[in-house]
């Protein structure tokens, strides 16, 4: 029922004086006589300016429209439609507006700021009477920024009731004849409708034509309420605001804990990663040694028939348990760097170890191709598959050359361990071989 009006129909948005004034032009139908009903001052009752009965509003329903009043103050917006319930509907035009006198138009305003208690006001451009009211305590309960009311039609029994020009000077006297004795009547606008002849004391109903003029249909004069502070739904607004300000700073708040987390994790990630790499290089190095050592001996003694069948039997044990131990350690620093599990550890290292040790010339190629690769540290994406499942691998790429010594370990792996061999099972051919290379 609420219809919205863009606030470029009304210019003059400034309104002057400390308060946030707002008009409301309301009427609804007088539900004993069914005329209309102006509503002029806010009140539970009001009386129906044609047959006097004391109609009553609701205060749900000005709640309403003083609530709707406030927010619309404050948006600067219009609005005009229809309340109410059952029977009692009230036809409302809500505007932010300063009070205004209806006659001249002159601001009221600066007269009307002082609403501590219920006075006349007097328009200061033509001194037309209006009526300024403190909200009533009911109003300010729901309605906190409510401050004061000005009616243009100043309330029935306001504080001053002398002097009042509306009430004498207004007050029409109309003479029609008794329809019975034909006695002068004299009836004025405080007369009720049935009227006793003061001569023959028939009770006379008074016809329409004069009871209109005694009671003219009121004009709808506006009633305006002046708001002080933000309206209720600004400070909803500005709670909303300040909810979600407070709900993206937790957020924040908590990312930067996890970010603090990560990065905690990788550091130590990271710290453990290098433990590792230099923990591998070092077993590298001893597995270096052991080889050349055991190459050393066993072909040196090669000539003397080599260093007994029990001896080259527990040196080969010691060596390929070795590769298999300084295996485990090099590939520690690939698993931490990739983070990929067992299965993937083992195409990248472990895989070529047994081939490296048992064919001496085509694993031992396989172990240097390996090798070249560890090197390099690029791996190309992978899935493997173990009996029902399967898992994929994206391709990595090893920043901090964390293959390198497992590339060093397979070349040794692919060099060496054929020379140890050598010696071992054919000492004669290590033992030609040394005295072709030796110049002597
Ligand atoms: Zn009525
Ligand atoms: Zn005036
Ligand atoms: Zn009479």
């Amino acid at each position: 029922m609420q219809k919205r009006v863009c606030m470029a129909d009304f210019p003059d948005t400034s309104y002057p004086g400390p308060l946030r004034w707002g008009r409301m032009i309301l009427r609804s139908t007088c539900s004993s006589c069914g005329q209309p009903l102006p509503l002029t001052i806010l009140s539970e009752t009001i009386p129906c300016p044609y047959c006097q009965a004391t109609e009553t509003i609701d205060r749900q329903l000005w709640l309403q429209l003083a609530g709707m009043l406030d927010a619309l103050t404050d948006r600067h917006e219009h609005a005009e439609g229809t309340l109410g319930e059952g029977a009692r509907q009230i036809v409302y035009q809500l505007d932010p507006a300063p009070p205004a006198c209806e006659k001249c138009g002159a601001s009221l305003a600066d007269e009307a700021v002082d609403a501590g208690y219920a006075r006349d006001l007097r328009c200061p451009g033509c001194g037309d009477p209006a009526g300024v009211a403190p909200a009533p305590d009911w109003i300010l309960d729901r309605i906190a920024p409510a401050r004061t009311v000005v009616s243009a039609d100043p309330p029935p029994g306001s504080s001053s009731g002398e002097g009042a020009p509306a009430s004498t000077a207004s007050l029409q006297l109309v003479a029609m004849a008794c329809p019975r004795c034909g006695g002068g009547l004299e009836i004025t606008e405080t007369s009720g409708r049935l009227f006793q002849c003061n001569f023959c004391s028939v009770d006379v109903y008074l016809p329409d034509e004069i009871w209109r003029r005694l009671h003219p249909l009121k004009k709808m004069l506006p009633l305006y309420i002046g708001f002080k502070g933000k309206s209720a739904w600004r400070q909803e607004q500005e709670a909303d605001a300040a909810m979600r300000d407070a709900e993206r700073a937790r957020q924040e708040k908590e990312k930067a804990a996890a970010t603090a987390i990560r990065d905690a994790e990788r550091k130590e990630l990271a710290a453990k990663s290098v433990r590792s790499k230099s923990l591998a290089w070092r077993v590298v190095l001893v597995y270096l040694i052991l080889l050349l050592g055991s190459i050393a001996i066993t072909w040196l003694t090669a000539a003397a028939g080599g260093p007994g069948t029990g001896l080259m039997v527990l040196g080969g044990i010691i060596v390929v348990l070795a590769t298999l131990v300084t295996c485990a350690f090099v590939t520690r620093p690939i698993a931490l760097a990739t983070g990929y599990p067992g299965e993937w550890q083992l195409f990248a290292t472990w895989f070529w170890v047994p081939f490296a040790l048992a064919m001496p010339v085509v694993g031992s190629i396989m172990a240097l191709v390996r090798g070249i690769l560890l090197a390099r540290g690029r791996f190309g994406s992978s899935t493997i598959t173990s009996g029902s499942s399967s898992a994929s691998y994206d391709a990595i790429v090893l920043q901090q050359g964390e293959g390198r010594p497992a590339a060093l370990f397979f070349v040794a792996l692919a060099t060496l361990w054929p020379l140890l061999l050598m010696g071992i099972i054919s000492p004669e051919d290590a033992a030609r071989t040394l005295s072709w290379l030796s110049p002597g």
